[in-house]
């Protein structure tokens, strides 16, 4: 049995195993796979992997297994609900974790974490793991829904409450793109949230992805709070006026006080015509999936997703509009590419076809509502209501769906690979 290291240290809440002893070996002066060693075995049923022991991990640095297993997210038992977890590592808030010593604490957070709202600053979602995360003292409807993201897990669970918050950056992403002439709409609040985090002139040194879905952050828990809740799902997927309710209710939430559904270039009229009678869209994969309990590779930006960030960066700089980049991010994959999203080949066209998509358009024109379905701006209206199974006998909180197959590849960084996932994702259906 290894003996027990000198120096004491914690681990932090939620932080990962590799994490912790990467920041133990540091302290000590150790290589980190002699300590690994030391701290792990490998998994029952062979293979060269080799996984944290609880046991060991206690003996090495003097600590109860219980109080590292409440910390350590890969020790729990029982082991979380790993679908309720993002599947990547991420920084921990950096006052949250300043007393942690050793380097970087990287944490495996919640879906439902995306502010620290005791120091008020932007954690989520992971992006690039050099960005410093940036404070919202200046923006405080971005703290505060935060606060109101939460309440929502309780009424809706973990469940409903992931695929709303979701889907509501996704109809917040698309419609930062167009333009409005509301001034009230929600987009006018986007724009000032973003001069505050992304000062226009600056884009080279402080554009992320991430603070855009910040500047949209209140407005998705705004929408998400009708899009989880069967009472507005169940007028949604209504006849014509449960549809007008809640379009009603949803542009008022995004400060457009007469919206009407449109049949083209409108998300929310999307998610009425194929999402709103489906149940909650899962994870494409979960920290647990590629790597067992623990592994030994932590997460670290690659060139090609420094580079992004920067193409990124310079398409924002052009229109100071986040829409499009919140949209190609991989925090979206799983509500932008569904279980029975229309077939696509790539993933470019999807993000189009999400608001847009041929099958949709060909749905609505079908529908003998008397609109004018030429034009763009032609009224979107279902005329019956859309049979659902799955609102029918609905409860709250709504389970995590079973996939019809097991397929569930690792979500990809690079734009090419990502292509490939988003064609099979669809070859399922
Ligand atoms: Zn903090």
């Amino acid at each position: 049995m290894a003996s027990r290291l000198p120096i004491a240290v914690a681990p932090a809440g939620h932080e990962t195993a590799v994490s912790y002893v990467t920041r133990l070996s540091t302290l000590h002066g150790m290589p980190f796979a002699e300590l690994w060693h030391q701290v792990s075995r490998p998994r029952t049923g062979g293979g060269t992997a080799r996984f944290i022991a609880g046991e060991r991990l206690a003996a090495v640095t003097g600590l109860p297994e219980t109080t590292l297993a409440h910390a350590l997210v890969e020790l729990r038992r029982p082991e979380p609900d790993w679908l309720a977890y993002r599947h990547e590592p991420q920084h921990g808030g950096p006052r949250c974790t300043a007393r942690h010593l050793g380097g970087p604490v990287l944490q495996v957070l919640p879906h439902h974490r995306y502010v620290c709202t005791r120091h008020r600053i932007w954690i989520g979602p992971p992006d690039l793991l050099d960005l410093p995360y940036p404070t919202l003292d200046e923006l405080p409807d971005v703290v505060a829904a935060q606060r109101a993201h939460l309440p929502l897990l309780h009424r809706l669970g973990p469940v409903a409450t992931y695929d709303a918050v979701l889907t509501g950056f996704l109809i917040c992403g698309h419609r930062w793109d167009q333009d409005t002439d509301h001034p009230n709409d929600a987009r006018v609040a986007w724009s000032e949230r973003a001069d505050i985090l992304i000062p226009a002139g600056t884009e080279d040194t402080t554009f992320s992805t991430s603070r855009l879905f910040a500047a949209t952050y209140p407005e998705a828990v705004k929408v998400a709070a009708l899009i989880g809740s069967l009472h507005w799902r169940r007028l949604a997927a209504d006849g014509p006026n449960g549809q007008r309710r809640f379009a009603t209710e949803i542009g008022r939430r995004l400060g457009e006080s007469d919206y009407r559904p449109r049949i083209a270039q409108d998300p929310i009229a999307h998610w009425i015509e194929q999402d709103c009678w489906q149940p909650p869209s899962l994870p494409k994969t979960t920290y647990r999936a590629p790597r067992g309990t623990s592994g030994t590779t932590a997460a670290k930006p690659n060139q090609q997703s420094i580079d992004r960030n920067r193409r990124s960066a310079t398409w924002f700089a052009r229109n100071r509009r986040g829409g499009r980049v919140i949209l190609y991010h991989r925090h979206l994959g799983p509500v932008l590419v569904r279980d029975w999203s229309t077939p696509m080949d790539l993933f470019t066209d999807t993000v189009t076809a999400s608001a847009d998509t041929g099958e949709f358009r060909a749905a609505a024109t079908q529908h003998p509502t008397g609109i004018d379905t030429h034009g763009i701006t032609a009224e979107y209206l279902r005329p019956v209501p859309a049979p659902s199974k799955h609102l029918a006998t609905a409860i709250n909180p709504v389970p995590w769906p079973t996939r019809a197959t097991s397929h569930s590849p690792p979500v990809q960084e690079q734009p090419a690979q990502r292509k490939v996932f988003a064609h099979k994702a669809i070859l399922r259906t």
